[in-house]
């Protein structure tokens, strides 16, 4: 198996494109830990499922994330490959942007990546190997109204991206991020009623009108898909990609 050996802790893992790639790393033999927030008997299940550790730190504690690092490197060896994956998101103008909603985001969205990335990066460089990956979005390289904080953290993630390879480019270390449209989520899916009541239109018009209105194929991307590319990323087939912004959006930023 491709990650047999390998230490594998993905941010935001328990739901959706996080849990993709945690059960695409579980399948090929990685020890994981995976993170995020939910219920607690999900989680327990999920962690069961995956053979994994579960750590709930909050990725806005710089402290918490410091300990999760730790308690990743004493009980299970020190991550060779990083998956930042955690996100949130808050839409409103600028003007109303609530400061709140704009630090929350900037945290969790960038400043985690820092923290994790700066924690993990010393044992990659020591074995020679490591796999830095990034879930950014098409917004990393596009914008969309009343998505400033999201929009500038997602910016953000793909300028560090470059800069820690440039840094790591040496030592056997890759850093890439991700970067997709709009993926098929519970959370998207749970949209669809709400938005056909709201505005009397049928379920292919909220996806294709609304929903899918910047992505050209019309298709949502899975989270498989992109689990896929992380999963790409992690091989030796892949050790001369790095500092790249990968897109998976349908032609989104073709357009
Ligand atoms: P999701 O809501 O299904 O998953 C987010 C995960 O992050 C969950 O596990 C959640 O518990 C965790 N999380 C949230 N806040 C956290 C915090 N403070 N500390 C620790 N964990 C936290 O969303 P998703 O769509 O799977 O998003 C995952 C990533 O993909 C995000 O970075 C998001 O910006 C990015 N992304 C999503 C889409 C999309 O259309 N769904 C598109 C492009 C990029």
């Amino acid at each position: 198996m491709i990650l047999d050996g390998k230490v594998a802790l993905v941010t935001g893992s328990t739901s959706g494109i996080g849990l993709a790639i945690a059960r695409a790393f579980a399948a090929e033999g990685a020890k994981l830990m995976i993170n995020g927030f939910g219920d607690a008997g999900e989680i327990e299940r999920l962690a069961d499922e995956l053979g994994a550790v579960h750590d709930g730190a909050d990725m806005t504690d710089p402290s918490a994330i410091e300990a999760m690092m730790a308690r990743c490197a004493d009980e299970l060896g020190a991550p060779d490959i990083l998956v930042n994956n955690a996100g949130i998101q808050h839409v409103s103008p600028v003007e109303s942007f609530p400061t709140e909603k704009w630090d929350a985001i900037l945290a969790v969205n960038l400043s985690a990546v820092f923290h994790t990335t700066r924690a993990a990066l010393p044992a990659m460089r020591d074995k020679g190997w490591g796999r830095v990956v990034n879930t950014a979005s098409a917004h990393s390289l596009v914008a969309s109204p009343n998505k400033s904080a999201y929009v500038a953290a997602k910016h953000g993630v793909a300028g560090f991206t470059k800069t820690v390879a440039l840094e790591a480019a040496k030592d056997g270390v890759t850093v890439n991020c991700i970067s997709p449209g709009y993926v098929w989520t519970n959370l998207v899916e749970n949209q669809i009623p709400d938005t056909m009541k709201a505005r009397g239109l049928t379920r292919e018009q909220v996806m294709n009108d609304v929903l899918l209105a910047a992505q050209p194929t019309k298709q949502f991307v899975t989270p498989e898909q992109v689990a896929a590319l992380a999963l790409f990323l992690c091989r030796d087939d892949a050790s001369s990609i790095t500092g790249a912004n990968i897109s998976m959006d349908g032609g989104w930023t073709a357009a």
